[in-house]
């Protein structure tokens, strides 16, 4: 019982194709994970879930397509995408989409409103597929078709969830989780009111998992002029992986203006940070078409 999960985005903030994001690509964050019995979870919305979209609907035939699709938050890097996901204009399609229900304003009208008229020539009433909105809170475990998932408050603008995934029905133990936190300011920083024992529970949150994806956004030296804008270093994401036993960490949430081969230099150092600690921590960098398995 595992998962495997298949990047279709990977960067922040905004999209940025050309040639130097080809190898790991320059769409904004969406994962597609499947199930033991090949359930579909997307994680997050951004323009990436427009090639997942065409994708499924090749793949199915005719046949109904049903997902549930888990957003972070409502930033336009992880929503922008919805009104571009072909199933959501098939009769037949259902989309479960989950949100966090301690947002300033519901998932469900954010999403309606980023089709208003104003800002997008469709309408999300011209929507054909049924489409369905949840909250999920944090802390509280909730099951779908083959998985169990929990949510967890992160350091992050406006609030934001990270997901752990647990395989339902694996004997015990948090081998085959994944756990996907895709905006998260490690560092501490005044403006989140987290509480003295954030990253105790943060860890503990991530613990053993298999596969965690997670913010790796800046480089030390840009952090300090974006202190507070919701991101981590690659450094801080390998650290927090130490420390939660990971088997490995998927660097995600590219800064735009990444060049390929300054992503591979990254991981390099990573490689390098983890192999001074004596550990055995395997790190990658999330790549459009990427495949992992927990
Ligand atoms: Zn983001
Ligand atoms: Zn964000």
């Amino acid at each position: 019982m595992s998962f495997r999960a298949t990047f279709w985005g990977t960067r922040g903030s905004i999209p940025s194709p050309g040639p130097h994001t080809v190898r790991y690509g320059g769409n904004t964050p969406c994962v597609e994970v499947r199930t033991a019995d090949g359930h579909l979870i997307i994680l997050d919305a951004g323009t990436g879930i427009r090639a997942l979209g065409r994708a499924l609907v090749d793949q199915a035939a005719g046949a109904p397509i049903e997902a549930d699709l888990f957003l972070t938050h409502a930033h336009w890097d992880h929503i922008q995408g919805i009104p571009f996901f072909s199933p959501l204009f098939g009769r037949g399609h259902r989309l479960r989409i989950w949100g966090s229900a301690s947002l300033e304003r519901s998932v469900d009208q954010v999403v309606r409103d980023q089709m208003s008229p104003v800002v997008f020539p469709v309408s999300f009433e011209a929507l054909a597929a049924t489409i369905e909105f949840h909250s999920i809170a944090e802390g509280t475990p909730m099951r779908g078709p083959g998985y169990e998932v929990t949510a967890f408050a992160l350091q992050h603008p406006g609030g934001a969830l990270g997901y752990r995934f647990e395989p339902r029905g694996a004997a015990g133990g948090p081998a085959g989780a994944l756990v996907y936190i895709p905006d998260d300011e490690l560092a501490p920083h005044p403006s989140y009111h987290a509480g003295p024992r954030w990253r105790e529970r943060l860890t503990a949150f991530v613990r053993g998992a298999s596969v965690l994806i997670h913010d790796a956004m800046y480089t030390p030296e840009e952090y300090v002029a974006c202190a507070g804008w919701g991101h981590s270093t690659h450094q801080e994401a390998v650290a927090l992986a130490l420390a939660a036993e990971v088997r490995t960490l998927v660097l995600f949430h590219h800064d735009p203006q990444r060049t390929d081969e300054a992503l591979d230099r990254i991981v390099t150092e990573c490689r390098t940070l983890v192999q001074r600690a004596g550990a055995s921590l395997e790190v990658v960098a999330a790549a459009e078409g990427l495949t992992v398995h927990t």
